[in-house]
């Protein structure tokens, strides 16, 4: 039956009253007989209530007779129960398909809270990390992957971060690339990848460069030996050849030296040791290099009297920060500025290196840190670069969880920025 308002019900009791107060007349006793019935009538209100209590206490039973006001109650919380299933049924089913989504993933995901708790995950975690359900939720994810590395990596908030490549928990074999996303307040998704295939491959690449740069460092220095040797020849025909020989040795030997250093910063196993490092310090060393290298034909302004220290591999940064300057000297004419400084901005501590120099194109910019690249090759050629110096930069860079950022204009210079997370800075006295 559909229900009916409560003006048809009130409208009824009020009907009813006069028909009381006539019966009571009738029997002499107007009042009493008024008084009876409405006890009466609460008293049937109570037993409803009642039943309703009841009924409400013991879900899915089935739903009490009764008539009037309160058959509609019934009726209208029986229809909002129904409903209230069926959005039940609907995210019951949602959740269904959502957890055999995330199951069909190929690539082990969890989520991990502000306390870096973890707080879910899917079943190729289960079975790339030996995650178990529900024993391992709510732990924190620091004691699954360990090692500084990662804490490191995990520490940078913010900022655009490169993935992380390391040994799985359960296996050394196995090697995983890490990328996680902010999401929602102070959530974060981690998502790991079995990536041992392309690393095995990556690391065969680098030892075979490796090895052979280091096998043709003793044949070339023996050339250059005997090049050096003939040098003083009397015929100014073979000593000009011979100069050319031996500025190509010289190339070669530079080509071999970054071959070498980008295997080594590429290489897990030799990675160095993270020390406390005076940047302001390494920097006027650097200064001193810089004189030498442009030999007065350059301003050299740096702007580091102090500034934040940090945590890293100081050899790494030493040859990343030199890379930069003798870059900017090298791609600088005669009589332009460089300007270094170092300092704490807002992002975190930052190197800048500025000149006034030839600049780049900017359709060059996003390529400069691949091996090999050169912005047109005869400018190169003539400076002598080997191609290899920004991709050490950017290497150095990512193992520091640091950026580079590079403008420039074509014929007013560049700017290359290199902005280190806060989590590395360190205060002189530490
Ligand atoms: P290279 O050994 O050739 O200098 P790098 O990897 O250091 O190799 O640099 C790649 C290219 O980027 C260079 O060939 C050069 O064209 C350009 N480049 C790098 N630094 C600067 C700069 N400060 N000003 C102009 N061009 C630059």
């Amino acid at each position: 039956m559909a229900a009916r308002s409560w003006k048809f019900h009130a409208g009824r009791l009020l009907l009813m009253v006069p028909g009381i107060l006539l019966v009571g007349w009738l029997a002499g006793y107007p009042l009493e007989v008024l008084a009876m019935s409405l006890l009466a009538y609460l008293a049937w209100h109570l037993a409803n209530l009642w039943r309703l209590y009841r009924w409400l206490q013991m879900p899915g039973s089935e739903v009490p007779e009764s008539y009037g006001i309160w058959s509609d109650v019934y009726e209208r919380i029986a229809s909002l129960e129904k409903d209230n299933q069926k959005q039940k049924d609907q995210y019951r089913g949602m959740l269904a398909e959502f957890r055999q989504l995330t199951d069909a993933f190929p690539d082990a995901t969890l989520v991990m809270d502000a306390q870096r708790n973890i707080t879910w995950f899917n079943q190729a975690a289960q079975a790339l990390l030996g995650l178990r359900s529900p024993q391992d939720l709510g732990k924190p994810v620091t004691n699954l992957l360990r090692g500084p590395d990662f804490a490191n990596w995990l520490a940078v908030q913010g900022q655009v971060k490169s993935p992380l490549e390391m040994p799985s928990p359960r296996d050394d074999n196995v090697w995983l690339t890490i990328s996680a996303f902010a999401f929602q307040k102070d959530q974060r998704l981690i998502i790991l990848r079995d990536n041992t295939e392309v690393h095995n491959v990556e690391r065969i690449r680098r030892d075979f460069v490796a090895n052979i740069s280091h096998e043709l460092r003793t044949p070339l220095t023996v050339l250059q030996g005997y090049l050096e040797m003939l040098q003083d020849n009397e015929s100014p025909e073979v000593s000009d050849s011979v100069a050319r020989m031996l500025s190509q040795t010289a190339q070669m030997q530079m080509l071999l030296y970054d071959l070498l250093e980008l295997s080594r910063l590429q290489s897990d196993e030799i990675r160095g040791e993270e020390e406390v490092i005076d940047v302001p310090g390494m920097l006027m060393q650097l200064q001193e290099q810089a004189d030498e290298l442009s030999r007065g034909r350059h301003q050299l302004v740096f702007e580091v009297d102090s500034g934040p220290w940090l945590s890293g591999v100081a050899t790494d940064l030493e040859s990343a920060f030199g890379n930069l300057l003798s870059n900017a000297i090298k791609y600088t004419p005669d009589g332009g500025t460089i300007k270094v400084s170092w300092r704490e901005a807002g992002p975190g501590p930052q190197l800048v290196v500025e000149d006034t120099g030839i600049g780049i194109p900017k359709r060059d910019i996003p390529r400069l840190t691949e091996r090999f690249y050169r912005v047109g090759s005869d400018r190169a050629r003539q400076t002598g670069g080997t191609g290899l110096g920004l991709s050490i930069v950017k290497h150095v860079l990512n193992a520091h969880q640091a950026t580079l950022t590079i403008e420039s204009e074509i014929g007013e210079g560049s700017r290359f920025t290199c902005t280190f997370p806060p989590e590395r800075r360190l205060d002189e006295s530490a």
